[in-house]
């Protein structure tokens, strides 16, 4: 629980949240896999904001 991996991170434009456990059905990203692995191409699918406009959320 809390491990980077399995962090998930809200898309601060749109708060789109990617959960690694769900994964990515519009980019195909198969559950399972951390944000971190991610394709460098990859961006939000609601609204196309790059991942560094991406906050983690905290389990803090
Ligand atoms: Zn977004």
């Amino acid at each position: 629980m809390g491990t980077e991996a399995g962090a998930r991170l809200e898309c601060k434009v749109c708060w789109y949240v990617y959960d690694p456990a769900v994964g990515d059905p519009v980019w195909q990203i198969a559950p399972g896999t951390a944000f971190a692995d991610l394709p460098p191409h990859w961006t939000c699918p609601n609204c196309a904001t790059e991942q560094s406009g991406f906050l983690r959320l905290g389990d803090d």
